[in-house]
């Protein structure tokens, strides 16, 4: 069931990229399977998918010790401070930097461990109290005080969308992270790119790559609904 679940997210992947005139190897799928046993990984790995999204370090940690080594693990969680150094030499990709306090436990551990580590900035593009992340009119501010930090590298921006029924309702919200990587890269910020645009996930990743994302997040859409009880 999963293989047939991952080959419709692809077809779905492929036929937004085509509407919006993209190449497909221009988008990565990340399959976000938190809570989800490795073996459930292990069937999407054997399937030809190398990208896996997490949202808790503890779960990082155990999956990473017991699946193949050549998965790229991509923390998509908010990350507290005090846990960055128990991923720091695990994880291809920080989706979740949201302060500079954060951006700082980053350097310090990736200097420790003579790594550069990649990190995305996380836009609350909606302004939603529940949610984690910067304010768009913060971003740039942010962006400049963490460039100037050593062994980081910010590659682009990350958001979650609301919650909604109608993913066009989320267009605007894409729409708007993108043009704020616009106006990032005309400050030419030495030692930021953003090439990597994180939005979309089950309910909105076609809109999302039709508006410009280069990473989609997909949970439900490849491994069933999830189970916190
Ligand atoms: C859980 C999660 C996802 C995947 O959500 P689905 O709706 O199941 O696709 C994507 N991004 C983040 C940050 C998440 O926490």
């Amino acid at each position: 069931m999963l293989k047939e679940n991952l080959k419709s997210v692809e077809d779905n992947v492929e036929n937004a990229c085509g509407r919006a005139g993209r190449n497909r190897n221009d988008v990565t799928l990340i399959a976000v399977s938190k809570t989800k046993p490795v073996e459930m990984l292990q069937e999407i790995y054997d399937a030809g998918v190398r990208d896996f999204g997490e949202n808790k370090v503890q779960e990082i940690i155990e999956k990473y010790d017991v699946l193949p080594k050549d998965i790229k693990w991509h923390m998509i969680g908010h990350l507290q401070r005090n846990k960055v150094k128990y991923i720091i030499d695990k994880v291809c990709l920080i989706h979740s930097v949201d302060s500079l306090r954060l951006a700082e436990e980053i350097s310090r551990q990736a200097v420790k461990h003579e790594l550069t580590m990649s990190i995305l900035i996380e836009v609350n593009i909606a302004e939603e109290e529940s949610k984690f992340g910067i304010y768009k009119e913060e971003a740039i501010q942010l962006v400049e005080q963490i460039a100037a930090l050593p062994n980081l590298k910010i590659c682009g921006l990350m958001t979650i969308a609301p919650y909604v029924e109608d993913p066009e309702e989320n267009r605007l919200y894409f729409r708007n992270i993108r043009q704020l990587a616009v106006d990032i890269v005309a400050k030419n910020i030495d030692n930021v790119s953003m090439d990597i645009l994180s939005m979309g996930m089950t309910g909105d990743y076609m809109v999302a790559i039709e508006e410009g994302a280069t990473m989609v997040r997909v949970g439900t859409g490849i491994f069933g609904a999830r189970n916190y009880s």
